[in-house]
């Protein structure tokens, strides 16, 4: 069984990239038996934004993402927030301090602007040059002591040693090559005492017995240095995956600017998406499946997930993401209950919003709840969100404006006035086609008559040239309805 974790940062609010991370993680963790963790990596005080940890809370809840140990809920290895465990973080640090795989570094911020400047200036790519690792460790431990102002900093090795990427592959060994940036000591313990995101990391992956981690390629060239410090502990690292960022057609990375949607959690609420069709869409995104079937519910997903995901980046389009919808709205009609009783709510609220632009609309004989079901059964494939589905389907809300019959013969229109004979008791869509039948049948020209019989019938109900079956739209109209528009003049 694996023990994932999804550690987002709350200098943000989820959007579809981070769900995706956090999704795959909840899947690896479902699909083995294992458990998925929420850690709130707070490090970075400046930056947090204050609703950020309740909406992500909020927002992993409704895509179905409930974690196992975490925020609100707890757990064997809590707390699970950054901020709560700066003492384990600084133990950590000492430890290190002690086995010389870190040191401490006096440097001033004046210096190391200055130094990162003149670097750049002969082309390294790091900023720091290592002066205070040769400080002797007493007396580094005696100016900390008396008070001097100072960071922790990892010694990185002159070599990383090889590493296993799930998706990228055997990693060859590395070796220290003046100015390259992935051998830069990094800060693990900042001048007022709390941790990085470098060691937080790791002594929280590590102390939450973490198996696998899978997160976004942007955190790959931090993966030797992660290493190193769990070699550096004596600690065996859990398994990494790196997963490719999304971008957009041009190939930028997604951001709510650049996407022609928005991507955050809220957008896709806004468009009225199923959290079902956004784990759907979000996992498909670098994420290769056997399966003949795209469409797949959180169930599904976990029954079916395994770690093949593709190299590179992925680039994302929203035509799959309305397909999906249209599939799970099926899905949510044919299964009834709470899924199919949301969409009927939705629509029912706009309809009946004083301010909406439904106002006074029609609701159907029936009761209005009863209706819209009624016509879900009959198209609920080609659901996506209720103000799309009252404006295709406004003939059945509101009376129809205009009608332009192609040479429909009088004699047809008369004709199909005799449906009234249908009565109200045998109202329903196998005896009207039967009943239709039967007028055509009796016509002189026979068949050919069912062309104007068809078209008549349906721009008379619905001013429209297609649409859902005409069967089907004279149930939902009612007797009372469908003949009444069968009396207008054409
Ligand atoms: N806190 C990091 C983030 O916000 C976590 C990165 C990781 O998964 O190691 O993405």
């Amino acid at each position: 069984p694996a023990r994932t974790r999804f550690a987002p940062s709350p200098t943000g609010y989820l959007h579809l990239g981070s769900l995706r991370t956090a999704l795959f993680n909840y899947l690896l963790a479902k699909r083995t038996g294992g458990q998925f963790l929420l850690r709130i990596e707070d490090t970075d005080q400046k930056r947090t934004v204050p609703d950020a940890e309740q909406r992500l809370l909020d927002d992993l809840r409704w895509a179905g993402l409930q974690w196992d140990e975490g925020p609100e809920v707890g757990g064997p290895c809590g707390p699970y927030k950054q901020s709560e465990r700066s003492e384990l973080y600084r133990e950590h640090a000492e430890q290190l301090l002690e086995s010389g795989h870190a040191y401490r570094c006096f440097c001033s911020t004046q210096r190391l602007n200055a130094l990162a400047e003149e670097r750049h200036k002969v082309g390294l790519a790091t900023d720091y040059d290592r002066t205070c690792a040769s400080i002797p460790k007493d007396e580094a431990e005696q100016r900390a002591a008396s008070g001097e102002k100072n960071v922790v900093r990892l010694k990185v090795p002159d070599r990383y040693p090889t590493y296993t990427d799930l998706v990228y592959g055997k990693f060859k060994p590395l070796k220290r090559r003046s100015g390259d940036a992935a051998f830069e000591d990094p800060i693990l313990l900042k001048s007022d005492g709390l941790p990085t995101y470098h060691l937080a990391n790791v002594v929280d992956d590590h102390h939450m017995q973490i198996t696998h981690v899978i997160r976004g390629l942007e955190w790959m060239p931090s993966t030797p240095k992660h290493i190193a410090m769990y070699a550096a502990f004596g600690w065996t690292p859990p398994a990494f995956a790196h997963v490719g960022l999304l971008v957009d057609e041009k190939g930028n990375k997604l951001s709510k600017r650049h996407s022609n949607f928005d991507i955050s959690i809220n957008g896709f609420k806004e468009m009225e998406i199923f959290p079902e069709t956004l784990t759907n869409f979000a996992a498909l995104l670098g994420w290769s499946h056997m399966e003949k079937s795209d469409v797949m519910d959180l169930e599904t997903l976990v029954q079916k997930f395994t770690l093949k995901f593709t190299k590179g980046n992925t680039i994302v389009t929203d035509g799959k993401l309305q397909f999906l919808q249209r599939k799970h709205a099926a899905v949510r009609v044919a299964k009834g209950g709470e899924g199919l009783q949301e969409i009927v709510d939705a629509v029912l609220r706009l309809l009946d919003d004083p301010n909406g632009p439904y106002g006074n609309w029609y609701h159907g004989a029936d009761t209005p709840a009863r209706y819209i079901e009624r016509i879900l059964h009959a198209d609920g494939e080609n659901y996506t969100n209720a103000h799309e589905f009252i404006y295709r389907h406004a003939y059945l809300f509101a009376p129809l404006r205009k009608r332009g019959f192609k040479d429909v013969p009088q004699r047809i229109v008369e004709d199909c006035k005799k449906l009234a004979e249908v009565g109200q008791e045998d109202w329903e869509k196998e005896a009207l086609k039967q009943k239709v039948q039967n007028l055509i049948d009796a016509m002189p020209e026979g068949r050919a008559g069912a062309k104007h019989v068809y078209h008549y019938l349906r721009v008379a109900l619905t001013g429209k040239e297609q649409g859902m079956r005409i069967y089907d739209i004279m149930e939902i109209l009612g007797r009372e309805e469908t003949l009444k528009r069968l009396s207008l003049e054409i």
